[in-house]
């Protein structure tokens, strides 16, 4: 039997994927390196649907119907290029290859341009939700080719998590788009889990509350506007006890946070770009500082804090102002990772549509959460919007907890309280809507020091002053009117 998907790569999130086409009616073709994890399927979860297993990737090729559709599902990176290599030969005009693991865009585009000499069609496609959304429903970003995804799409759309009925998939765009997408998003997970991880610390230290108190409150906060798998799964952790010491987990995991890449690369195109995700560079920094051992050995005893111990006086109020804090910075984070979506689709030529990625990301991965909705809707609303936190919608709630965000950033400067995410959504906050912004001094210091120019607001055209001769101003280059 012809099979109508083939995914290669086995381990935790290939054996899920394939599963879940299994379990959904399709006829999949199963491959991986080591024969072990594909026998290890078979014995496992064979009865779950129908599989054809091969040992070698010619009678995996040979098992699938044309044109194929194979999902690498390996490590990335040379990983995935050593699968291409050996799977091109063995493939004819108009199949479809698609890598669904983490891949950083620049060698999606290589790897697409590479794929089309030979007249196949490369997708690279991004799978959020981790071991669990794999099996049972993942959001799922594809790129590549359209006319791969008339044939690929629906298989895709099978799979996916389901929201109202709509599948969490769609069509994103051309070559690199689907793992940019899939890039921002975890760049926005940086930028959710540090938020959250600021809000557990300042209620914690300004009310003293335990975790498990404090997981109650991540609980309630869940069933309103906040709702979302980040804030219910972090009442989960919260509420864990260390079986060994009695403790908190929470207490007993060393605070050094990790990072895979996703995040570093997400920051790097920003500034490649020039767009200001000051949220999720802030998230990814923390990380870093995080693990900066020597330097947080070489200040702890050193630098002090300069503060008396917190004590909020009204701890549910204060909790109140955490929760609209956390609100407004997260509608920040997300406003900037869009902004940077429209960018690179200008920049690259993508075509992206903002409103359709809120809608996939509403289930199946790891951001997904209820306001999500309210972003698609934006988008509906005013397709070239500008700036996400400048619709009606959502500049209204930003309004609604302004107060409370400045009270609680100030608060956790004056005590002491490293809130890198919160302030600096702030202070970008501050930044864009003000009328006057102090980088007119910045040009001022430009055009004294390395004759660099600058633009008035009063007439058109480049500007230099003579600032070593009588300082007088000189119209410089064109553009005159
Ligand atoms: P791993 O990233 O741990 O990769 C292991 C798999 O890659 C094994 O099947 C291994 O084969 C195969 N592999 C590695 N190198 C080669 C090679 N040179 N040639 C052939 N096969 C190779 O697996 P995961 O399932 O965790 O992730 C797969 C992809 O999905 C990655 O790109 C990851 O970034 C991405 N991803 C992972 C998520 C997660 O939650 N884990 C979430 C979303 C995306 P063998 O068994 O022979 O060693």
């Amino acid at each position: 039997q012809q099979a109508e998907i083939g995914v290669t790569g086995l381990a935790v999130m290939g054996r899920n994927l394939a599963r879940n086409f299994a379990r959904h009616g399709h006829v999949v073709a199963i491959h991986n390196r080591t024969f072990a994890k594909t026998q290890a399927l078979i014995d496992e979860a064979g009865s779950e649907g129908t599989f054809v297993a091969s040992e070698s990737l010619e009678d995996f090729v040979a098992s699938l119907a044309r044109p194929r559709k194979i999902i690498i599902m390996v490590k990335a990176g040379p990983g995935t290029d050593a699968v291409i290599d050996e799977l091109v030969p063995l493939l004819e005009e108009g199949d479809i290859v698609v890598d669904a693991g983490n891949a950083h865009f620049p060698d999606t585009i290589r790897r697409e341009q590479q794929l089309a000499e030979h007249g196949l069609h490369f997708v690279g496609s991004g799978v959020s939700g981790g071991e669990e959304g794999a099996l049972n429903g993942p959001s799922i970003m594809p790129g590549g080719s359209r006319k791969s995804y008339e044939s690929l799409g629906p298989l895709l759309e099978d799979i996916s998590a389901k929201v109202d009925g709509t599948p969490c998939c769609t069509y994103i765009g051309p070559d690199g788009a689907g793992h940019f997408v899939k890039m921002v998003h975890n760049g926005i997970e940086y930028a959710d889990m540090q938020l959250i991880a600021e809000a557990y610390d300042l209620i914690r230290r300004g009310t003293g509350k335990s975790p498990a108190e404090i997981a109650d409150i991540f609980t309630e906060w869940n069933s309103g506007e906040l709702e979302s798998f980040l804030i219910e799964i972090t009442a989960e952790v919260l509420r864990q006890v260390d079986a060994e010491s009695g403790e908190a987990l929470v207490d007993v995991i060393l605070d050094q946070a990790e990072q895979k890449g996703t995040g570093r690369w997400t920051v790097q195109n920003a500034l490649d770009l020039g767009v200001p995700i000051t949220g999720i560079a802030e998230a990814t920094f923390a990380r870093a500082l995080s693990g900066s051992v020597p330097q947080r050995e070489a200040a702890r005893d050193i630098l002090p804090a300069g503060t008396v111990e917190w004590h909020v006086e009204d701890p549910d109020a204060f909790v109140e102002d955490v929760r609209r804090a956390l609100y407004a910075s997260k509608v920040v984070a997300y406003s900037q990772g869009f902004d940077q979506i429209a960018a690179a689709s200008d920049e690259y030529g993508w075509d992206i549509d903002r409103g359709a990625m809120a809608r996939i990301w509403r289930g199946g991965c790891i951001i997904r959460a209820r306001f999500l909705n309210r972003i698609t809707e934006a988008y509906e609303r005013d397709e070239k919007l500008p700036l996400l936190i400048a619709d009606d919608f959502f500049a209204g709630v930003i309004t609604e907890c302004l107060e409370a965000w400045r009270r609680v950033v100030a608060g956790a400067a004056q005590n002491g309280i490293p809130t890198p995410a919160f302030s600096s959504s702030l202070a970008y906050y501050d930044g864009v809507r003000a009328d006057r912004l102090p980088a007119a001094l910045i040009q001022g210091l430009r055009d004294l020091f390395g004759a660099h120019t600058y633009r008035r607001v009063d007439k058109d055209g480049t500007f230099h002053t003579e600032w070593g001769g009588d300082r007088s101003e000189t119209a410089v280059g064109g553009g005159f009117k």
